[in-house]
C-alpha cells in the first residue's frame, strides 16, 4: 500500500508507484544519459540530438527495449537506427519509407538480440538453426580433444611462437585476455595437404607404398573424426585450417592436429612441395585467430555485427596473407574516397581498439549513417541466406560493402572531393601500373575486385583510370 503524502506534488508521487510504463522509462532515461557522453565526442550526435530523441522513443515504443542493452557500444548503434528514423518520419505513406522502416526495425531486431520483448518474433530469423547447447558443446570439444599435441603448443607459445603478433597488438603479462588453446583429433583433405609423403622423403626401411598406405589410414581416421565432429555439434561447412569460439565462458583457439604438425614439425613432417610461403600462411592462420582472441571491434558474436571490422583487425595485426579480400578492398576504397584510414587507426590502439572506439572514428570521419552500415555489414562469406536470414535480408537493403562504397563515394563529392578521389585513383592506378611485372597483372587486379571481392563500384573506378593510362588488360 502506498501512503498518499498531500504536501506531495503528484508527480513525486508517480515516481513511486511501479506503472507498466516503468521499464520504459528506463530504458529512455539511460539512453539519454547516453546520449549527453556521445554528444561530447560525436559531434553529430548533439546537433541531431532531438531526432534521435524522437525516433529512439519510436523504437522503443515498438521493441520494448531493456537498458541492459545500452553498454556504449550497442548505444552508439541505437544511435544512428533511431536518428535514421527520426529522419524518415516525414516521408511517412510512401514506399520508400515502407521499405526503409522494414530494414530499421530488421536491423534493430538484431542490435538488441535478446534484450527486446520482441525477441521471440525474431528469433529465427537472427539463428535458424542454433548448434549445440554450452554442456553439449564442451563434451564434444572435449571429446576430440588431443591432449598432448595440446600441451605442446602450449609450451611452443612459452617460449615465444606468437611473439611476433603479440608485439604488434601491444600484448603483455599484464593486458593478455584469458584464453585457451584446443588441438583436436580432426582433419580433412585441405587441412592435411604438405603432410601426404613424397618419394624423396623415403626413410630408411619404409617403402614408399608402405608409407602411403599408413597415411591414407591416418587421414581417414581424422576424416571421419571430421565428420563426426561436425555432426555432434549439429554444425555444416569444412573443417577450418583455425577457429575461435567460446567453450564453457572462455575464448578458446582451435586447430585441427594436422595444422599443428605442420606449425611444429614441418622440417620433419612435410613434404618438399611444403615451401616457406605455405609455413608463414599456416602460422598467420594461427595468429589471425590469436587476435580474434585478444580484445574485439565486433558487436557481438552471435548476430556478426561488426565483424567486418573484426576480420580486417585480425588479418592486420596477423600480416594480411589470408582471404577477405571485400574487406581488403573496402580499406582500401576507404581510404582513397573518404580519406579514412580504419588500419592506421587499429595500428594506434592496443589490441587494435575496441567497438565503441572503431564505431566512434567512423562516425566522426564518414558520419553516424555510413558507420552504422558499415558495423551492420559482414564480409560476402558471412552471407548466408539460410543460416542468417535478417543479416541477408539487411544487406540486401544496403548492397553490402560495394553498396557502402558507392554511398561514400556520393558523399564524398556532394563534400567537394572530386579531385582528391581523381587524385588517389590516379596515383593508385599508376603504381599497380608500375609494380606489374605483365599486363595480365593489372587485369588481375581489376577482376579480382570486381568478380572474387564481388566491389563493381571500385573496380570501375580502377578502370576508367587504367584505360585513361593506357594499360591493357
Ligand atoms: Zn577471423
Amino acid at each position: 500500500m502506498l501512503r498518499i503524502d498531500k504536501n506531495k506534488k503528484m508527480s513525486e508521487e508517480f515516481e513511486l508507484l511501479p506503472s507498466p510504463e516503468a521499464k520504459e522509462n528506463d530504458f529512455l532515461k539511460k539512453f539519454s544519459e547516453r546520449l549527453d557522453e556521445a554528444s561530447l565526442e560525436i559531434p553529430e550526435i548533439e546537433k541531431t540530438r532531438p531526432i534521435i530523441e524522437r525516433g529512439m522513443k519510436l523504437i522503443d515504443d515498438e521493441f520494448g527495449l531493456s537498458p541492459e542493452l545500452l553498454d556504449k557500444p550497442h548505444s552508439l548503434y541505437l544511435m544512428a537506427l533511431a536518428q535514421r528514423y527520426g529522419c524518415i518520419e516525414e516521408t511517412k505513406n510512401t514506399d520508400a519509407y515502407i521499405v526503409e522502416k522494414e530494414f530499421i526495425f530488421d536491423a534493430t531486431a538484431l542490435v538488441a538480440n535478446k534484450k527486446s520483448n520482441l525477441y521471440e518474433k525474431y528469433a529465427k530469423l537472427i539463428d535458424p538453426e542454433p548448434g549445440a547447447g554450452e554442456e553439449e558443446r564442451s563434451f564434444v570439444y572435449d571429446k576430440f580433444t588431443n591432449i598432448e599435441a595440446t600441451v605442446e603448443l602450449n609450451e611452443a607459445i612459452n617460449n615465444g611462437f606468437l611473439d611476433d603478433v603479440k608485439r604488434q597488438l601491444g600484448i603483455n603479462a599484464d593486458n593478455e585476455d584469458p584464453y585457451e588453446l584446443r588441438v583436436l583429433n580432426v582433419g580433412d583433405v585441405s587441412v592435411m595437404r604438405g603432410l601426404e609423403p613424397s618419394d624423396e622423403s623415403e626413410p630408411k626401411g619404409v617403402s614408399y607404398d608402405d608409407q602411403v598406405q599408413k597415411y591414407i589410414e591416418y587421414q581417414n581416421s581424422l576424416t571421419n573424426n571430421g565428420v563426426q565432429f561436425k555432426d555432434e555439434l549439429h554444425s555444416k561447412g569444412d573443417i577450418a585450417a583455425a577457429w575461435t569460439t567460446t567453450i564453457n565462458g572462455v575464448r578458446t583457439i582451435i586447430l585441427p592436429l594436422p595444422v599443428v604438425v605442420k606449425l611444429l614439425h614441418h622440417n620433419e613432417k612435410c613434404n618438399v612441395d611444403y615451401t616457406e610461403n605455405d609455413y608463414s600462411k599456416d602460422k598467420a592462420i594461427f595468429e589471425h585467430e590469436y587476435v580474434h582472441s585478444q580484445g574485439h571491434v565486433d558487436l557481438d558474436k552471435d548476430t556478426f555485427l561488426g565483424i567486418t571490422g573484426e576480420e580486417l583487425r585480425a588479418e592486420n595485426f596477423s600480416g594480411r596473407k589470408h582471404g577477405y579480400g571485400d574487406v581488403k578492398d573496402f580499406d582500401l576504397l576507404l581510404q582513397m574516397i573518404s580519406a579514412t584510414d580504419i588500419s592506421s587507426e587499429m595500428k594506434s590502439n592496443e589490441k587494435g581498439g575496441t567497438s565503441e572506439g572503431l564505431f566512434k572514428y567512423l562516425a566522426n570521419k564518414i558520419g553516424l549513417q555510413r558507420a552504422l552500415e558499415f558495423s551492420l555489414t559482414p564480409p560476402n562469406e558471412y552471407l548466408d541466406k539460410e543460416q542468417a536470414p535478417l543479416l541477408f535480408s539487411i544487406n540486401k537493403h544496403l548492397g553490402g560493402l560495394d553498396g557502402l562504397v558507392s554511398r561514400l563515394y556520393d558523399d564524398a563529392v556532394k563534400a567537394g572531393r572530386s579531385e582528391a578521389i581523381d587524385y588517389n585513383f590516379d596515383f593508385m592506378a599508376k603504381l599497380k601500373i608500375k609494380s606489374s611485372s605483365t599486363k595480365n597483372d593489372v587485369s588481375f587486379f581489376y577482376s579480382t575486385m570486381k568478380n572474387i571481392n564481388k566491389m563493381p563500384f571500385g573496380a570501375e573506378l580502377f578502370r576508367k583510370k587504367f584505360e585513361a593510362l593506357g594499360a591493357r588488360y
